[in-house]
């Protein structure tokens, strides 16, 4: 079922792409996490996808 609220969509995408994952653990956080919830690891990357790339 496609949405077709842009609005919708665009906050969908969001809760969806904008998180930190742990490099360690892998563990989503949040994205204003500085530290890892689950390892305490300081280490975080940005998932941040390009929409539209997915192959
Ligand atoms: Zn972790």
């Amino acid at each position: 079922m496609p949405i077709t609220d842009p609005e919708k969509k665009r906050i969908a995408q969001q809760a969806r792409l904008h998180m930190r994952i742990c490099f360690n653990c892998g563990a989503r956080n949040d994205i204003n996490a500085t530290r890892c919830r689950k390892c305490k690891n300081p280490y975080l990357r940005l998932k941040n996808r390009t929409l539209g790339a997915k192959k």
